[in-house]
């Protein structure tokens, strides 16, 4: 580990501040990544701005919505009653993810922010455009089922890989931050890019940007939503592909609005438009979530080895959507 200097700021403000002025600095939250990039010197901050005791209160907006702000823990989220009750989309897609220490140590903020798990990412004998920007990427030829299918490119094939963010942008959150030129949000659809040319580029942050938090408008969803993870084993381990997904019905029975993301298939948590867009005032049959499945899927593009996933994606959408169809619902 290259060594960095630590710092303890009191309050957002200051966090900002010594950000600003401190050269290579890295915020630290729960630690739960970006330790393992440090040990393995693939980020090697000069200064590290622990902002862990920052924004940890989850607050009640007044129109049924909710503030979580960046610090929260991961298990305090999916543990909150309100989250469980109004958002249980966002408590499932949380519990899925990784252990019960990480989930105690990982943050809001830090999870948004998490890199990418491409094994070749990690390891400093492989090329890899993320991490040295025209290397070259041997993910292309290289072993990559857990690779992406949808919104990739020619410099990169990596996949987000958090589960709490494919239901927050099934939700529509909207993320708040705060940095030198002040205060802003952004939709979290928004906040992460694709590889492009440019896939060392991740977010849409500015230098020194520090996530704040997270906000969840009201819905009618709770009834009627799940989160499935398919991955190579039970518990630990990330998505292969993973379904938010959501439904409203209308009284007489077609769907009213339906939302989608899915997890494990593109370089950021993918909001599944042209799906939403096939449902809307459909009747919920098996059919027609298959055909929308397929319009969200004809964009995809296999490498050697994770052609499976189309599939896979199509099956889990489809499953997801029938059973919510058929649950008794209670919005
Ligand atoms: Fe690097 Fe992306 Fe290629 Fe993985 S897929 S080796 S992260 S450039």
């Amino acid at each position: 580990m290259t060594p960095f200097r630590y710092e303890k700021p009191v309050n957002t403000g200051q966090a900002i501040e010594i950000c600003r002025h401190a050269p290579a600095a890295s915020y630290l939250a729960g630690g739960t990544n970006l330790v393992d990039l440090m040990r393995e010197t693939i980020e090697r901050p000069q200064t590290l701005v622990d902002v862990s005791g920052l924004s940890c209160a989850i607050q009640e907006s007044g129109d049924g919505g909710l503030l979580i702000g960046a610090g929260v823990k991961n298990t305090a989220v999916a543990a909150h009653r309100t989250v469980r009750e109004r958002f249980p989309l966002l408590a499932e897609a949380i519990v899925s993810g990784a252990s019960g220490q990480i989930r105690n140590m990982a943050s809001v903020g830090g999870n948004i922010l998490q890199r990418t798990r491409c094994y070749y990412f990690y390891d400093g004998t492989s090329r890899c455009n993320k991490r040295e920007p025209g290397a070259g990427c041997d993910a292309l030829q290289g072993y990559n089922p857990n690779h992406a299918i949808l919104g990739a490119s020619k410099s990169c094939v990596a996949t987000h890989p958090s589960d709490m963010c494919v239901a927050l942008v099934a939700l529509d959150a909207t993320v708040h931050l705060e940095g030198p030129h002040g205060p802003r949000s952004i939709k979290l659809t928004e906040l992460h890019r694709l590889p492009g040319d440019t896939p060392e580029i991740e977010t849409e942050l500015r230098p020194g940007d520090l996530i704040t938090a997270v906000e969840l408008r009201a819905n009618r969803f709770a009834g009627r939503c799940s989160y499935r993870k398919v991955r190579d084993r039970s518990s630990f381990a990330f998505a292969l592909v993973s379904v938010a997904a959501a439904l409203e019905l209308a009284g007489d029975g077609t769907i009213r609005e339906a939302r989608l993301a899915l997890g494990g298939v593109a370089h950021k948590p993918w909001r599944a438009r042209a799906a939403e867009a096939a449902l809307a005032g459909a009747t919920p049959t098996e059919a027609h979530f298959r055909k929308a499945a397929d319009a969200e899927l004809s964009a995809a593009r296999a490498l050697m080895h994770n052609a499976f996933k189309i599939e896979l994606a199509k099956r889990v959408i489809v499953g997801s959507f029938v059973a919510l169809a058929q649950s008794r619902g209670s919005a």
